[in-house]
């Protein structure tokens, strides 16, 4: 079969507009989009194959993440697995503010809860000067982040440390996290495909989904240079008491920044005084 046929086919299996369907193709013949019109060609047996299993696994409802066991986020590649929250476009949000407020300057972050390491790494990646750790509670999360680090060419540290129970060593100027902020009781009333393929442990943020920011805020002036940035991804109705939560621990510049859908998405606070 030639790709252009390939093509309306498969999105016609999947109900999609294309971009799936592209996506699998692309994955399997290691074909660009360019080359689907520039250079088409026949696809093999085994490459049609590949594609049915795929197709098959998507109209199941896994997602199309976890099947290739990639995704894009901030025009980077990261490879995901069972163990790891899909990176979500949301997020790029919270790594644009804190890449802003990098610039060019030499400065230490933290990515709390790193799990595919898509924050750190994309920090890393975008702001050369800038030395970054990814932490995470276990081996496995945190060999997956390895490999994203390598895959980007970005030299990182890995600490392992469940922040719920340990401090993490050292002081940073940055301490970025996108935490599990999901109150429990509403974890399975999710979108089902949410919570029966992504970790609970990753969207689990205890009875108000408050908890791990309450941590983070109580351990701060353990972590952070004085001075230093928080900067948090939170969920569309989680603003003013993530804002509240900051300013009663006596954080200073507490701002919330909406998303591209213009949700509150984005807290960040200064410990005092600013340190730059
Ligand atoms: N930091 C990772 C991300 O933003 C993981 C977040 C999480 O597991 N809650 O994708």
């Amino acid at each position: 079969m030639v790709i252009g046929q390939l093509r309306s086919e498969v999105r016609k299996q999947l109900g999609d507009n294309g971009h799936e369907a592209d996506w699998i193709i692309s994955h399997v013949t290691d074909m660009s989009q360019a080359d689907f019109v520039l250079h088409p060609r026949e696809v093999t047996d085994a490459e049609l194959e590949e594609i049915k299993e795929i197709v098959k696994k998507r109209n199941s409802g896994m997602p199309l993440q976890y099947i290739l066991g990639e995704t894009e986020f901030m025009g980077l590649k990261f490879l995901v697995n069972e163990l790891t929250l899909i990176p979500r476009a949301d997020t790029e949000t919270l790594v644009e503010t804190v890449i802003s407020k990098i610039g060019k300057k030499k400065l230490k972050v933290l990515d709390i809860g790193t799990g595919s390491g898509c924050i750190g790494i994309s920090i890393a990646k975008l702001c050369k000067n800038t030395e970054v750790t990814l932490l995470d509670y276990s081996d496995g999360i945190l060999s997956v982040a390895k490999k994203n680090a390598e895959l980007n060419g970005v030299d990182v540290k890995l600490e392992k440390c469940d922040i719920l129970e340990e401090i993490p060593e050292g002081k940073y100027d940055i301490v970025v996290s996108n935490p599990p902020y999901i109150e429990t009781e509403t974890i399975f009333s999710l979108d089902n495909i949410v919570s029966s393929y992504e970790p609970v442990e990753a969207l689990d943020g205890g009875f108000d989904g408050l908890m791990f920011y309450r941590r983070i805020i109580e351990i701060a002036s353990d972590i952070l240079e004085e001075g230093g940035l928080i900067a948090f991804e939170i969920g569309y109705n989680q603003g003013e008491e993530v804002v509240e939560m900051l300013k009663e621990e006596g954080f200073s510049g507490v701002k919330l920044k909406q998303d591209a859908c213009d949700n509150d998405r984005v807290v960040i606070a200064r410990l005092k005084p600013n340190l730059f």
